[in-house]
């Protein structure tokens, strides 16, 4: 969205910092904020609830600075940021500038400035389980992650049976997928799945065995990411029904942001090619 709302330099006076003076005697700080929404509507209507009331805005973001105490203005930063992306859905992202022009540096400046920028994502995750009550280890994650503070659960596709894919000895999986807004980045993404299959008493025992519950990055925005322990798209989803055909259901015009078709499309084909 490229329709902005600019606040500059609202002054705060606050007590962040690490040096024990700078807790005690406190400091002016001015936080700049760039808010990122879609105001088309709010413009063509001439309505303020359609928008976003900066007064309000200017209050939550001053009651944050005076209510906290934090060493660094990164973490003050990212605080704001977050509470903005957490109280106002229509925001699709958001960049918080804190600047210390006091900062105890002992050398003269201008000022000492942060800038961090949050925006949402949208995340399809693939979802699988084939030990002891599937459904229940499905949907306990699928609440969890819609309870964790930045991600909101959007879609969820149905649940299919399937028979197990590359070690074929183990029970049926029950799979499915979600669509999650977040304004998480991919790596605490990962670290949260990750966590959640751990809750889950997930156990790796040999690659593809059977599992309480995994949970795969398989899409996010049009992201192409290749780390070692990060590949998105996911590198196998083209040849995995089980992941295609409940992804279909919820997003069949998402695109892969490599193979440049639709999920319709890479579903129909995988199955043209199972024939
Ligand atoms: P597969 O990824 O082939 O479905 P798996 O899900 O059984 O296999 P796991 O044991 O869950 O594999 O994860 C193995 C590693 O894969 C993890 O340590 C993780 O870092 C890495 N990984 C790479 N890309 C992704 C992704 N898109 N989503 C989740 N994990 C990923
Ligand atoms: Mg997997
Ligand atoms: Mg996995």
């Amino acid at each position: 969205m490229n329709d902005l709302i600019k606040i500059s330099r609202l002054e705060i006076y606050a007590y962040h910092g690490v040096f024990p003076e700078e807790n005690k005697l406190g400091q002016k700080f001015l936080v700049s904020l760039k808010l990122y929404m879609d105001l088309s509507k709010a413009a063509k209507n001439d309505d303020l609830t359609l928008s976003l009331d900066y007064g309000e805005v200017c209050g939550k973001v001053s009651d944050f600075v005076k209510g906290n105490r934090f060493d660094l203005i990164e973490t003050l930063a990212y605080g704001i940021t977050e509470l903005l992306l957490d109280e106002y859905e229509l925001l699709t992202s958001v960049e918080t500038t804190v600047e210390k022009p006091w900062a105890p540096v002992g050398l003269p400046l201008d000022t000492v400035s942060v800038t961090v920028k949050r925006m949402r994502h949208t995340a399809y995750i693939a979802v699988g389980s084939n030990m002891g009550d599937k459904e229940n280890y499905i949907n306990t994650a699928i609440q969890s992650i819609d309870h964790t503070r930045g991600c909101k659960v959007k879609k969820i596709s149905s649940l299919i049976a399937t028979k197990p894919y590359g070690v074929l000895d183990q029970p049926d999986f029950l799979n499915g997928a979600l669509s999650v807004s977040t304004y998480l980045e991919p790596f605490e993404l990962l670290k949260l799945l990750q966590k959640l299959e751990q809750d889950a008493q997930r156990v790796r025992e040999r690659r593809w065995g059977p599992r309480t519950l995994d949970l795969d990055i398989i899409l996010f925005d049009d992201l192409v990411i290749t780390d070692d322990d990060l590949c998105v798209p996911h590198i196998d989803m083209q040849n995995r029904e089980f992941v295609l055909k409940p992804l279909a259901e919820i997003a069949p015009y998402s695109v892969h942001p490599l193979f440049r078709k639709t999920i319709s499309q890479m579903y129909s084909e995988l199955k043209g090619a199972e024939q």
